[in-house]
């Protein structure tokens, strides 16, 4: 993805520590998996407990959708941070993750500062046999 992407969807795990902050990714597919071209900021909707949940509003997620689709562009995937705690998934980030073959980022920031990113790919063709694949993050230079 290029490097400025990368750097915002990072910086922006920065800004809302220490809470979750959270974002979709447009992109293209292309035969390594995605080309992610953008990444939309999205409000953090779960007021609950917004350090270790993170929930894209459907009429927010709806607006990006229209917004990629004007773009020639799809929803790739989604991001969020994970506050003092590994960039692993969750059993909840597992739970709630729905979009098969798109890409669910993730950024460790420890205090205050983003450290490890990675990205899981959602394979499997179905919600049963759905899973995480660990799956290379290449940042432009
Ligand atoms: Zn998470």
């Amino acid at each position: 993805m290029p490097r400025p992407v990368y750097e915002n969807l990072r910086a922006h795990g920065e800004e809302t520590y220490p809470h979750e902050c959270c974002g979709a990714l447009l992109g293209k597919p292309n035969e390594n998996g995605w080309q992610i071209v953008e990444a939309i900021r999205a409000g953090n909707t779960r007021t609950d407990s917004a350090h270790n949940r993170y929930h894209i509003a459907p009429v927010e997620l709806v607006k990006i959708q229209r917004e990629a689709r004007t773009q020639g562009l799809e929803i790739a995937g989604f991001y969020h941070s994970h506050p003092d705690h590994p960039a692993q998934w969750s059993p909840t980030d597992f739970a709630e993750a729905h979009w098969l073959g798109c890409s669910y980022v993730i950024t460790e920031v420890a205090l205050g500062k983003a450290v490890v990113t990675n990205s899981f790919l959602l394979a499997g063709t179905t919600e049963e046999d759905k899973r995480f694949a660990l799956e290379s993050i290449e940042v432009d230079a």
